[in-house]
């Protein structure tokens, strides 16, 4: 229901809110031409606007002007028409139609703006070439499928807003033009002006300014904010998104997963998503990379990674002798019983080279008493011992096609859960109407990068580090950075990451010793991140915070498989953007002002 318009020249009532209540009532709507139907006289019109759709009925007889202009009518003109509200007759109710039992008779008609055929149709959800869509948004905005997309999106944005403010958030904005803060994307830069030569970095995160804002005793803050990073575009992921960005002062890691489970607890109950109500399980991210390959892992259906080293410890096949040699790891996953043929084989062979695989071991598990107990290339090369092994550890029985990769443990482990889930997708695996929902917890504080012979962190630097055994880390901890844990959590919906955030350091001795670290020395930090370092001596609370990707949860809850589905005006999968023409050359002068000389 939305609240009837103040009555004006256009319209006194909302077209798809008519009903036979109104019935044998004067009623004045406004719309665009959806569809025409002429009958033997009669003109049908169905009208449309945002609230809906309703049946204008021209009779010649009764309003002969009206009728006579009602032949003129053509998709998408916009109109405004009076008239009487007439209950149908029963056989010409429309059931799937909230206005279905009734029409407005017109008799009288303003056309307000004509419409040209439009390049695409609006009153069908077909296919349509995605370029000539945002091409031509505004037509596009008007179909069915985004009218829905965006009101959900509203919805979840007014339910966040809602629930914070319940308790006690404070919605404050941060600056666009500012500094990089490092998310570990590029950044966009706008040349300054005022300073040629300068650059002012979009936010990829209000990270800092978060943290600033708790430093200056806005305890619970929350923003609803685009961030930009300057990344290729994919289905999931855009140069400019939005994130639902919190903060918390004088916080543990359980005020804020408690804190984002109400909140995003309430969105889905308000999109009436179906997901287990929280407290919502935890999963350590070693778990989740030993048994599914990924610190995002779709637990809904089986497929588990499976440790090989044990039954191949001895073994002269070379692939697999090799990798434990060098370090490496024997994992494997059960497909089940499946038709693979040949040709599939090869397509996730190439699947796991894609991910960094040198290859792929495929066997089919035969009949117990065949002559061979595996169909595969790689059988001659093993012992009926080892073979026997593998298959036990997979619980491999008749028919089951097994896919082993021997490789450094985190290749074997990222193309395992890779090919996991495209074995889900072909086979269908995930049950209908199946929803999971976990937190990652216990991420490694660092990883190391060996090519820059440096460790990163795998959060955000800011994020503060706890010991193996969860005591939130000191100074004097980092000596050792390998085996510590970082005080970060992931939220994970269906496979999909759609939050993340971290306890931060609020103590420069930390902070400082974490930007050693990862290869930012006193003078580049105090350059670079000055102000947050310079903040936190004056006396910073301990806090924490996460974020949220809006448009990742309106998409997983519109069931849309692509985020620019739920956006609107988002870039195209190159990043352009075909409805403004942006990015766009300017003109000399322009460059002249901000002290710019093209290369060529
Ligand atoms: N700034 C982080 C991000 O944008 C989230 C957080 O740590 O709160 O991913």
């Amino acid at each position: 229901m939305i609240r009837p318009p103040r009555a004006n020249s256009y319209r006194d009532s909302w077209a798809g809110e008519l009903d036979a209540g109104r019935a044998d009532g004067p009623a004045r709507v406004s719309g665009w031409v959806h569809r025409r139907r002429d009958h033997g006289g009669l003109i049908f019109i169905d009208l449309r606007e945002r609230s809906g759709i309703v049946q204008l009925v021209f009779n010649p007889e009764s309003a002969p002007q009206a009728h006579a202009e009602a032949h003129k009518l053509r998709s998408e003109d916009v109109v405004s028409a009076a008239g009487t509200v007439r209950r149908r007759a029963p056989e010409n109710v429309n059931p799937n139609l909230p206005t279905g039992e009734i029409e407005l008779a017109v008799t009288d008609l303003e056309i307000l703006a004509d419409a040209e055929t439009p390049p695409f149709p609006v009153d069908e959800d077909g296919a349509v070439d995605e370029n000539l869509r945002l091409r031509h948004r505004s037509l596009d905005l008007r179909r069915a499928p985004m009218q829905e997309a965006l009101a959900l999106r509203h919805q979840v944005i007014q339910t966040i807003r809602r629930g914070l403010d319940e308790r006690d958030f404070l919605e404050i904005e941060t600056p666009f033009l500012t500094r990089s803060t490092p998310e570990g994307a590029r950044d966009f830069l706008v040349p300054a002006r005022i300073a040629p030569g300068s650059f002012y970095a979009l936010p990829q995160s209000p990270q800092l300014f978060k943290q600033l804002l708790m430093i200056g005793g806005f305890e619970r803050y929350y923003q609803i904010v685009r961030c930009f990073r300057d990344e290729d575009a994919r289905a999931d992921r855009l140069p400019e998104f939005t994130q639902l960005d919190v903060e918390m002062a004088f916080v543990e890691e359980e005020d804020v997963l408690e804190t984002s489970e109400a909140v995003i607890n309430a969105v889905f109950t308000s999109a009436d998503f179906d997901v287990p109500a929280p407290s919502w399980p935890r999963m350590t991210h070693a778990e989740a990379v030993s048994r599914f390959g990924s610190d995002r892992p779709d637990t809904r259906f089986g497929l588990e990674l499976v440790d090989l080293d044990d039954a191949v410890r001895d073994t002269e096949f070379k692939v697999f002798s090799g990798a434990l040699a060098a370090g490496g790891a024997i994992r494997g996953i059960n497909a089940g019983a499946r038709e693979l043929p040949r040709s599939e084989l090869d397509a996730l062979t190439e699947m796991a080279k894609q991910y960094g695989a040198k290859g792929l071991v495929w066997a089919f598990v035969q009949e117990d008493g065949a002559d061979e107990p595996w169909r595969s290339p790689i059988a001659k090369f093993l012992t009926g011992a080892e073979i026997a092994a593998i298959t036990q550890a997979l619980g491999g029985g008749p028919g089951d096609v097994l896919l082993i990769v021997a490789d450094q443990p985190a290749t074997t482990n990222q193309v395992l859960g890779a090919l996991r889930l495209e074995l889900a997708r072909k086979f269908d695996l995930v049950p209908e109407g199946a929803h999971d929902i976990r937190w990652i917890v216990q991420f490694p504080m660092f990883t190391y990068k060996p090519d820059e012979q440096r460790w990163d962190a795998e959060h955000h630097p800011f994020t503060a580090p706890a010991t193996a055994d969860g005591r939130p880390a000191t100074a004097a901890d980092l000596d050792d950075p390998a085996p510590l844990l970082s005080r970060s959590y992931d939220l994970v919906l269906d496979g999909n990451e759609i939050g993340g955030g971290s306890i931060r350091n609020h103590r420069t001795d930390v902070q400082s010793r974490v930007f050693d670290l990862i290869g930012i020395n006193q003078e580049e930090a105090q350059a670079r991140f000055g102000f947050l370092l310079d903040a936190l001596k004056y006396g910073a609370p301990p806090h924490g915070g996460i974020a949220f990707g809006v448009d990742r949860i309106v998409a997983l809850l519109a069931g849309r498989d692509n985020i620019r589905e739920v956006i609107a005006f988002p870039k195209s999968t190159s990043g352009a953007d075909p409805l403004t023409g942006a990015p766009a050359p300017v003109d000399d002068i322009q460059l002249r002002e901000i002290g710019l000389r093209l290369r060529s």
